[in-house]
């Protein structure tokens, strides 16, 4: 049996037409679909209708799929042949364990291929009129994790609160108020342009603008709850100019992709 192929597509934040080409192109030609809990269904249905659809995001009671899980998922359905598409949310490599799937394919003899995707950290700020740097605002931005994974060394806020740059943090919703915080106590300015962006660059976006130290008690205002980015610095400030109503395009109405040849 000739070998398949996983090609980890990222999905981008949301917005469906957010996809690269090739990301869709990938999907209109896939047999085996392994997709994340946020990922954007219409992405989904430009599947071919007999394609497989893994839906790893949840399972029946609720937990996501464990990593070694879909690790092996994808190891199975390449190893018979088949063409998996596993589509990620954003890009595969930011902060989505993609990295570990590539090896686990790559120690496995696997072919595979990565399409970049469209980061949040990123292109959900666009979205929601912060541009990650400005030249008379930001000169660096810095995406860290809120998230503490078991066993790893906590993130030095101290370092962190030193830096200039634009500070977007992802998966930081359940620890908004400690890491807010931990940023004023390593010297960061409690008066520091923040906001938190939910569903960034979907039509039920949200955007609430503070200052660091305002912005745990607005985000528990607005109920704000994840998905969504923590984003420190002054290029907050833009959201108030820059903030734009994005086009919504119908990508399972466009006329499919040639297939291959
Ligand atoms: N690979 C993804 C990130 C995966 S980690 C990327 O490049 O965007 C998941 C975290 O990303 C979420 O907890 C949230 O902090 C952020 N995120 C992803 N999509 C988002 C969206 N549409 N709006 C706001 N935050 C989002």
């Amino acid at each position: 049996m000739s070998k398949g192929k996983v090609w980890l597509v990222g999905a981008g934040p949301g917005d469906a037409s957010l996809i690269t080409v090739k990301g869709l192109h990938c999907i209109r030609h896939a047999e085996v679909l392994v997709h994340d809990r946020l990922v954007n269904p219409e992405l989904i249905a430009c599947a071919p209708a007999d394609c497989k659809i893994i839906n790893v995001g949840k399972t029946p009671n609720h937990h996501p799929v464990p990593q070694e899980e879909i690790n092996a998922i994808l190891v199975k359905y390449a190893a018979e042949g088949k063409n998996v598409v596993r589509l990620k949310g954003g890009d595969p490599y930011v902060f989505g364990r993609g990295g570990e799937e590539a090896e686990s394919l790559a120690e496995n003899g696997l072919d595979f291929e990565v399409i970049p995707g469209i980061s949040s950290s990123i292109g959900g700020l666009a979205y929601a009129g912060i541009p990650v740097t400005h030249r008379d605002h930001a000169s660096s931005f810095h995406v860290v994790t809120g998230h503490m994974c078991q066993g790893n060394e906590p993130q030095n806020w101290n370092a962190l609160a030193a830096l200039n740059g634009t500070l977007v943090i992802l998966m930081g919703m359940t620890r908004l108020a400690e890491i807010s915080q931990l940023l004023i106590d390593g010297g960061k300015s409690p008066d520091t342009p923040a906001a938190v962006v939910m569903y960034a660059s979907q039509q039920r976006q949200q955007v609430v603008t503070a200052t660091l130290a305002t912005l745990p008690e607005e985000a528990a205002r607005h109920k704000l709850h994840p998905p969504a980015l923590i984003v420190v610095g002054n290029v907050v400030n833009l959201h108030q100019i820059l903030a734009f109503a994005a086009t919504q395009i119908d990508i399972t109405q466009e006329a499919p992709l040639e297939a291959a040849s």
